[in-house]
């Protein structure tokens, strides 16, 4: 069963066994395994004939109830993102046709949802605890990319993804039944839905949500027996700014089983401040919607900034270079694409068999579109995008990422992001976008160029800058490069 201690000791067993356990906590309202059990098998019923059901992912209980219910009863499950406009709510329903949504009982759901049978989701009902009806290969969820690099597309990922993904990961982070998680992302994503909340529920631990990312709130949790911190980078940067000044939080922090970021790159810069007034550093993992994770640092690794660690158990990940020849010889240098295959690899972009046979080479590995390289011990290191975050100026191959990092290194810095644009003399010139931080005094071209040549290289210094109030992030606190470029 994809979830043992929810399956296998059934509502009502003896008291202080493992039914007893919590399970889930979302602000103030919480569920043991038992509790939880009996509420998913009710829902299960409901769900009924269902052949896909919607569910309205608000950052609450209702949401991991209607997962882990659909998950149970073998029905595929499609979180929305409670904040997708409606044109991307209409794009996502008429591709994936549920037949029903499943919402918390207060919500409002938008019009293009409201022609759809609602099931409100009880959390205190009970029912007959629920069996796991399905199989392997049966579609668990279907999560619709970020819409970083173009509109979302439905990844449809087997039970056996899920399963193996979270499995490999307690392979190396040594994840077990006594770690408690605190979890401040949204549940329409991989990152949070997966990992944050089907993680802790198959290794039987416990998550503690805290409905809005704060760092006061990762304090008291970490402070008060939580185990392990999961957030993307946005967050990170939040402690790296209150961690000088909040004693609590670098106890918390120092006394932290593992912290873990994902979803983008960590600025260097983030993770140097961090580690500089805590003694911890954070591990990074890299993974994707369509292939769940692929590397991570493990929990007993060397956490380098700027990599992403080695691959996890089962996972065959190499790099392969413009022209099709495959990287050999890891010199920390050699700049290819991720290509992976592997039990945690999604099966197909759903409704999209163009899109599907584009993103897998013949041999069955999926192309990430992510540029890497490895160093000589396996660690990878990502470059970044192909699409966004690959510039070909004078002859030379440069990631946005190294000069990002360099820049937000630049005191008068507060966040950055590197684009290229055309060019008749280098092909492409570099282009910092940086929100500057006195926007009374932001730092010259001149500055920033002489700042990245002395780190980096002359070449790879910005030959133009913008300056901007803050730049366009998604839900997940990544940086929208096309909006950068297309505006
Ligand atoms: P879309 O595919 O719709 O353009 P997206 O790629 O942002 O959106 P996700 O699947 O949520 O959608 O994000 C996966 C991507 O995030 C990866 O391909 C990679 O580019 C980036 N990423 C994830 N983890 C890391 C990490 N630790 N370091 C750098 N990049 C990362
Ligand atoms: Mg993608």
């Amino acid at each position: 069963p994809l979830f043992p201690a929810l399956t296998d000791s059934p509502a009502g067993s003896t008291a202080g066994g493992p039914a007893d356990r919590p399970a889930l906590r979302f602000g103030e309202r919480s569920l043991t395994y038992a509790q939880l059990a009996a509420a998913a098998g009710a829902l299960t019923g409901r769900i009924g004939e269902a052949t896909r059901v919607a569910v309205w992912a608000t950052p609450t209980l209702e949401t991991a109830v209607a997962v882990v219910a659909a998950l149970l009863a073998g029905v595929p499950a499609v979180p929305l993102n409670p904040r997708s406009g409606e044109r991307e709510l209409g794009h996502i329903l008429s591709d994936s046709a549920p037949g029903l949504v499943l919402t918390a009982p207060d919500d409002q759901l938008p019009a293009p949802l409201r022609d759809l049978a609602r099931v409100d989701v009880d959390v205190h009902a009970t029912g007959p605890a629920p069996e796991d009806r399905a199989a392997d290969e049966d579609p668990a969820l279907i999560v619709y990319t970020s819409g970083t690099t173009g509109p979302p597309k439905g990844a449809v990922l087997p039970r056996r993804a899920v399963a193996s993904t979270l499995d490999a990961l307690a392979d190396a982070w040594q994840w077990t039944g006594d770690d408690v998680l605190v979890h401040g992302l949204p549940l329409f994503h991989v990152h949070g839905l997966v990992l944050g909340v089907l993680g802790p529920l198959r290794r039987g631990g416990s998550v503690r949500h805290l409905g809005r990312f704060t760092t006061q709130g990762v304090a008291r949790e970490l402070n008060t027996g939580a185990t392990m911190l999961f957030g993307v980078p946005t967050m990170y940067h939040r402690i790296a700014e209150a961690v000088t000044s909040d004693p609590d939080l670098v106890t918390a922090l120092a006394g932290a089983r593992l912290l873990v970021s994902g979803s983008a790159a960590l600025p260097v810069h983030d993770h140097g401040r961090i580690a500089t007034s805590t003694g911890r550093r954070v591990i990074e993992r890299y993974g994707m919607t369509e292939t769940l994770m692929n590397t991570a640092v493990r929990a007993d690794g060397e956490a380098r900034p700027g990599t992403v660690g080695v691959p996890l158990p089962g996972v065959e990940l190499r790099l392969v270079e413009d022209d099709g020849t495959q990287i050999t010889a890891y010199d920390g240098e050699t700049v290819g694409e991720i290509q992976v295959r592997g039990p945690n690899v999604f099966t197909e972009y759903l409704n999209r068999p163009d899109a599907t046979a584009a993103a897998f080479t013949a041999d069955g590995f999926f192309r990430t579109g992510d540029m890497a390289v490895r160093d000589p011990d396996g660690y990878v290191r990502i470059v970044g995008r192909k699409a966004t975050d690959l510039i070909k100026s004078g002859g030379y191959k440069i990631g946005a990422g190294e000069i990002e990092n360099a820049l937000l290194e630049h005191p008068g810095v507060r966040e950055a992001a590197v684009t290229g644009e055309p060019d008749a003399d280098l092909g492409e010139r570099i282009v910092a976008w940086i929100v500057p931080d006195d926007p009374q005094a932001p730092p010259t071209l001149d500055e920033l160029a002489d700042h990245v040549a002395e780190r980096l290289a002359p070449h790879k210094r910005p030959r133009v800058v913008h300056h901007l109030d803050a730049l366009p992030r998604n839900d997940m606190g990544k940086i929208m490069k096309r909006a950068l470029t297309h505006d």
